[in-house]
């Protein structure tokens, strides 16, 4: 039996381990298109970005743990080229690499605009400091979550950062008008400038220039402006692949169509039936974390398979002040109670979406995971 991941980050980590958790004492392969050993994202526009952070990306694991505890071959610096399913092969640099069960975990790459850096890569992140060392007038195209942490980043140093957003209010689709206008608040506050409603047409040396003709100056230009999933090697493999992204279409046990092949995490569109089957790629954590450790357990053992119905979970720090989701923002209403934002879809509550506030969202979690009622949800906000 050989168990192959491809894919060395965070989802394909959890599956190693959760492979030897649940007693599989087979062959693990662990497949990365990094030189490095898998290590955590969400620290690189956090705690890293700061002058006194931490000066190295650190793996998860040492060498020795993942070899010789683990027992994972390692495979690193070497992208899968290929994936042939009736063969059941996986092709990385030239050589065949055979699978009884197979996990595709190879997440999403930062959506590019010449002339700006993105923020998704330890090396990504070292150059960003780096730049944050220098002193660097910063402008960030985006206002989503990580060009938002960019830009807390640079103002906690106490350097000049704008954002430019081409949305009228930012983070309207991933949280709704009202928190997105919130969160909004969060960056005036903080002596961010915000540009909202504002194109950028391109960047040069001299800066960011902006549909209209004016030229912002900037030292570090950083697109924060999505992410796109790693599947181009997958192309022709017949998987079916999302027509809008191209993202793995799975059902809701993770499976991705032929025998053994399960998919986790930012490259994994998944239907949840918490939400009706409502189809999720989501780009969080806890995500890839909880699917990552589900579909190795499914790809080695696929009775064993059940859909998932995990609420999804994320958070993000800017100026300090820490946000979180819970649920889906894919509402039929969102109501701003004063204190924490609740999604309605039907006649149940959704999602929830708090400002410093980490227990209250632990009890929106599990009101949402057990399917409460609308009413009763806003009855616990004190809004009814
Ligand atoms: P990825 O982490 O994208 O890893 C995929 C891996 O597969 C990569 O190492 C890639 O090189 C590799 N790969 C790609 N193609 C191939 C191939 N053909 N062959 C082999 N390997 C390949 N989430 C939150 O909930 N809260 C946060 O605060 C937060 N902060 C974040 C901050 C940053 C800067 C970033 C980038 C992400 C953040 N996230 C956050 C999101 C979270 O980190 C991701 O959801 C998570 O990393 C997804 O894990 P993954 O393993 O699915 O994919």
């Amino acid at each position: 039996m050989s168990l192959v991941v491809v894919g060395a980050s965070l989802a394909g980590l959890r599956a190693v381990e959760s492979a030897r958790r649940t007693g599989y004492r087979g062959r693990i392969v662990l497949v990365g298109a990094e030189e490095h050993l898998p290590y955590d994202r969400p620290p690189l526009s956090k705690a890293f970005l700061d002058a006194d952070g931490p000066r190295r990306v650190e793996p998860f694991h040492a060498e020795t743990v993942l070899r010789a505890e683990l027992g994972v071959e390692l495979m690193l610096g070497a992208p899968a080229e290929s994936l042939d399913t009736d063969a059941r092969e996986v092709t990385v640099a030239g050589t065949p690499v055979r699978y009884d069960a197979l996990v595709i975990a190879t997440g999403a790459t930062a959506r590019t605009l010449p002339g700006a850096r993105t923020l998704r890569t330890a090396e990504d992140a070292v150059a960003v400091r780096a730049a944050l060392d220098a002193g660097a007038r910063t402008v960030v195209i985006g206002a989503g979550f990580i060009g938002s942490e960019v830009a807390s980043a640079a103002r906690k140093r106490g350097l000049p950062v704008t954002i430019v957003e081409a949305s009228a209010v930012p983070l309207a689709r991933a949280v709704g008008e009202p928190a997105g206008a919130e969160l909004a608040a969060l960056h005036h506050a903080a002596g961010t400038e915000l540009r909202l409603a504002t194109e950028v047409t391109g960047v040069t040396e001299d800066g960011v220039h902006l549909a209209g003709g004016e030229v912002l100056p900037a030292d570090l230009v950083v697109a924060g402006i999505g992410a796109v999933p790693a599947t181009g090697w997958l192309e022709g493999s017949g998987l079916t692949l999302h027509e809008r992204d191209r993202g793995v279409v799975c059902d809701a046990t993770l499976a991705a169509g032929p025998p053994g092949v399960y998919a986790a995490g930012d490259v994994a569109h998944v239907p949840n039936p918490l939400f009706d089957g409502l189809e999720l790629r989501l780009e969080h954590w806890t995500n890839a974390a909880e699917q990552g450790a589900a579909a190795a357990r499914h790809a080695l053992d696929p009775r064993s398979a059940r859909p998932l119905e995990a609420v999804p979970y994320f958070w993000s720090d800017w100026y300090g002040r820490r946000i979180q989701f819970v649920g889906t923002p894919h509402a039929d209403e969102v109501v701003a109670t004063g204190g924490v934002t609740l999604y309605r879809r039907g006649d149940r509550i959704a999602g929830a979406l708090t400002v410093d506030r980490p227990r209250e969202i632990m009890k929106y979690r599990r009101r949402i995971a057990g399917r409460a009622p609308w009413a009763e949800a806003l009855v616990f906000a004190g809004a009814a």
